[in-house]
């Protein structure tokens, strides 16, 4: 068993400060951390600027422990899908996605999900563990290695496998340390509306922006494909959104995954722009990604459809964007690759 403190997960205050009794000059614990943190390395023997005796002996005091890569899978539209091992033998996904010199990490926050929206493939899998704020930060750090040459910006989104704010204990330090590489004006926090949630990232002095998965106009179809709208109805969770603060020039995301014949008619785009009047907030839709074997009854709407429902909603002045799924030759969708994986 590996006794050592991991150093994975841990802002640059916390680095230095677990170093400074290993070193005999403050600045040697601020290189530690700029080696991790600023240049993503995976090891001591990285550290040149460290004499050899000095990397050999943090080296039995302190381990760079991250998941290891399992999987990639290059998509052919540019992303990159990848499996992540955790040290307890559970996998967890995430996806880059490379668009000019623009590249969006989307990481995962749980091992599953016990929240069981009826159009997720990571639904169906169920629950599962926490991912600890190490676990969180080393899918960044895997991503920006796998990069193949530089990019201008980086977004993160949590919108893989998990809730995020159901692992509030754990996403708060990850957000720490993601901060110091990425500005939180880059980083989303996607929910299902988890209402504790929506108000602890509220209650913080500096927050990511934040994204919500809507999906239907109205709490009854909400609560169909959503039973997390059970606990935490609809309307509780449009006043939340209604009081929660946003800095200047920000705008909060609801996400709308459009379902044939379920809420993909014109009334619904209606209904949902009414629904969100007077929140500065923008609407991703997002076609279904299709999934025979977990929901063989549920399809994606034809393409004229997607732009109608669409359009119905700028008609009103809203900002819409259609978000078509990427990578979905390499199983994209959160949960699809572990699952198969698993399968096989
Ligand atoms: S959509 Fe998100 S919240 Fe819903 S089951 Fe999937 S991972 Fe969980």
């Amino acid at each position: 068993m590996d006794n050592r403190t991991n150093l994975v997960g841990r802002t640059s205050a916390e680095i230095t400060e677990l170093i400074a009794p290993h070193v005999d000059r403050d600045f040697r614990g601020r290189q530690v951390a700029q080696w991790i943190i600023d240049r993503n390395a995976s090891s001591f023997g990285e550290m040149t600027n460290l004499s050899l005796a000095l990397r050999r002996d943090l080296d039995s005091y302190f381990s760079i422990e991250e998941p290891e890569v399992l999987q990639v899978i290059e998509s052919s539209d540019g992303s990159s899908k990848f499996l992540f091992g955790l040290s307890d033998g559970v996998g967890v996904e995430g996806v880059s996605m490379r668009e000019g010199a623009k590249a969006t990490f989307c990481l995962s926050s749980q091992a599953g999900c016990a929240v069981g929206c009826t159009f997720c493939v990571t639904g169906a899998i169920g629950a599962g563990r926490n991912l600890r704020p190490g676990e969180i930060v080393s899918q960044y750090r895997a991503m920006l290695r796998h990069l193949d040459a530089e990019v201008e910006r980086i977004n993160i989104v949590f919108m893989g496998m998990g809730e995020p704010l159901l692992n509030t204990g754990n996403l708060g330090p990850a957000l720490a340390v993601l901060s110091e590489r990425v500005s939180l004006k880059r980083i989303t926090v996607s929910t299902a509306g988890i209402l504790p949630g929506v108000q602890w990232l509220a209650g913080l002095e500096k927050r990511p922006k934040l994204a919500v998965s809507l999906n239907a106009p109205d709490q009854d179809r909400r609560a169909h494909i959503m039973p997390i709208a059970h606990r935490y109805p609809l309307v509780d969770l449009m006043k939340a959104l209604r009081e929660f603060p946003l800095e200047h020039g920000r705008r909060i995301t609801f996400e709308y995954v459009l379902i044939d014949g379920f809420n993909d008619a014109e009334n619904d785009a209606r209904a949902t722009a009414r629904l969100i009047r007077g929140i500065p907030a923008k609407v991703n839709v997002i076609p279904l990604n299709e999934d025979r074997e977990h929901f063989p009854d549920l399809r994606r709407p034809a393409a004229a459809v997607v732009d109608r429902f669409a359009a119905g909603m700028r008609d009103v002045g809203l900002t819409v964007t259609v978000r078509w799924s990427k990578g979905e030759d390499v199983a994209a969708a959160c949960g699809q690759l572990r699952q198969r994986q698993s399968t096989r």
